[in-house]
C-alpha cells in the first residue's frame, strides 16, 4: 500500500485532537473535579469513557483481536463517515466501490462531497476485480467491499478480497456487518497480513443491538488512532457502552439466534419456492433473502396493506423485479408465508 502518510488528507495528518479531561487523567481517584460535571445522579452525571476501554477488552477476548486494533463507533456508520474525513479531500479525492451495496457509503460520500466510482457486481454478484482495479485512478482513496453483501446475500470469494487488497494500494474497507451467519471465515484474523484493511462489523445484526448504536472497525494500531483522533470525544455513550457489556457476557445467546434464524431462513426458503410469483431465489450468507419477483411493486403493497413491511429493491442496479426479505422470528415468517399463499392464490 501507499504510506499512510500519503494517503491521509493533510490536515488531518497534522491534526491535534481536542483532548478531553478525560484524556488527560484516564485513571482512578477520589475526586474528579476536572470536567465540569455535576457530582449529582451518579453514575450518568459523568463522560464516559472515550475510548471504551472496557469493552474493547471484552471484545478483544470475543474477536481475538487486541484491543490498539478497535474501533468503535456510534454504529459502523461512523466509522464509514470517519475514513471519507480521514483519507478523502473532498472535491479531488475518489472511492471506488462494487455496485449495489449499502447505500450508506454512497450517502457518507455525497454528505463529504467525494466521488464514488460503481463497479457492478457480476451476474452471480461476484466483484469484477479486474474492473474494480481498472476504476482506479491516482485519487483513489477508499475500496468498498461487503461480504455477505447487502443486498445481494453472497459473501465473495476470499481469492478475489486478498486480490484487492494485495493489488490496491489504497484502504479497502471490507464491510462484514452478516459475516456470523456466513459459512466464510472473517478476514479478522488475517488483519495483520494486510495493512490496508479496515473491517467493518456490528452490534447491529447477530448480536440483536440495533438500538444501542454501536459499531466495531478493526484495523492497523496506526488507521485506528487516526480515527480515534478525529471522532467526537464521547462518541459512545455510558448507557451503550454499560448495554453492551452487559450482552457481551453470554455469547451462546447470539449463536443460538443465529442457528434459529439459519433454520428459519432454510424454512423460508422452501416455502418460497412453492409460490408462481417467484422467478428466482438468490443464494444467501445473510439473515435475509433476495427474491425475484413477478411484480415486486404489486407484492410490496399487498404486504403493506397486511402490515407486513419487506424491502422493494427492484430499483436497484442488477436487482430489477427484486425484493429483500429480512428473516423474523418463527411468527413473524409464518404470518409473512400465511400472506404470501393469499397473494399467490390471487394472482
Ligand atoms: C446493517 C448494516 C450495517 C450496520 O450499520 P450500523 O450503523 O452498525 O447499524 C453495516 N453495513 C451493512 C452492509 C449493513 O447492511
Amino acid at each position: 500500500m501507499k504510506s499512510l502518510e500519503l494517503l491521509l488528507r493533510s490536515n488531518i495528518r497534522g491534526l491535534k485532537p481536542y483532548s478531553s479531561a478525560r484524556d488527560e487523567y484516564s485513571g482512578e481517584a477520589a475526586v474528579f473535579l476536572d470536567a465540569n460535571e455535576n457530582p449529582f445522579n451518579e453514575p450518568y452525571n459523568r463522560y464516559p469513557d472515550p475510548y471504551q476501554r472496557q469493552l474493547k477488552e471484552r471484545i478483544s477476548q470475543i474477536k481475538k483481536v487486541p484491543t490498539e486494533n478497535i474501533f468503535l463507533g456510534n454504529g459502523s456508520d461512523e466509522a464509514i463517515d470517519l475514513v471519507y474525513r480521514a483519507f478523502c479531500e473532498p472535491g479531488i479525492d475518489n472511492v471506488v466501490s462494487i455496485d449495489p451495496s449499502y447505500g450508506m457509503y454512497q450517502v457518507a460520500a455525497d454528505i463529504n462531497n467525494v466521488e464514488v466510482k460503481r463497479v457492478p457486481l457480476t451476474k452471480s454478484f461476484e466483484p469484477d476485480v479486474d474492473g474494480l482495479l481498472d476504476a482506479v485512478d491516482t485519487n483513489t482513496k477508499l475500496l468498498f467491499l461487503c461480504s455477505p453483501n447487502n443486498p445481494t446475500g453472497n459473501c465473495f470469494k476470499a481469492r478475489d478480497i486478498e486480490q484487492l487488497l494485495i493489488t490496491f494500494q489504497g484502504i479497502v474497507v471490507l464491510d462484514e456487518a452478516y459475516i456470523d451467519f456466513a459459512p466464510d471465515k472473517s478476514f479478522l484474523s488475517r488483519l495483520n497480513e494486510f495493512p490496508n484493511l479496515v473491517i467493518l462489523q456490528t452490534f447491529s445484526k447477530a448480536w440483536g443491538m440495533a438500538g444501542i448504536r454501536l459499531g466495531m472497525a478493526f484495523a492497523s494500531e496506526e488507521i485506528v488512532t487516526v480515527l480515534n483522533k478525529i471522532k467526537y470525544p464521547y462518541n459512545v455513550n455510558i448507557l451503550t457502552q454499560q448495554k453492551a457489556l452487559e450482552l457481551l457476557k453470554e455469547t451462546d445467546t447470539m449463536q443460538k439466534w443465529v442457528n434459529l434464524l439459519l433454520e428459519e431462513r432454510t424454512k423460508l426458503i422452501e416455502q418460497l419456492k412453492d409460490f408462481q410469483f417467484v422467478q428466482q431465489i438468490y443464494p444467501t450468507d445473510a439473515n435475509f433473502i433476495l427474491v425475484k419477483i413477478n411484480n415486486a411493486k404489486s407484492l410490496y403493497n399487498y404486504l403493506v396493506d397486511r402490515r407486513i413491511i419487506i424491502r422493494d429493491r427492484s430499483k436497484v442496479s442488477l436487482c430489477n423485479g427484486c425484493v429483500r426479505i429480512t428473516v423474523g422470528s418463527p411468527e413473524e415468517n409464518s404470518q409473512l408465508t400465511d400472506a404470501l399463499k393469499a397473494y399467490n392464490d390471487e394472482q
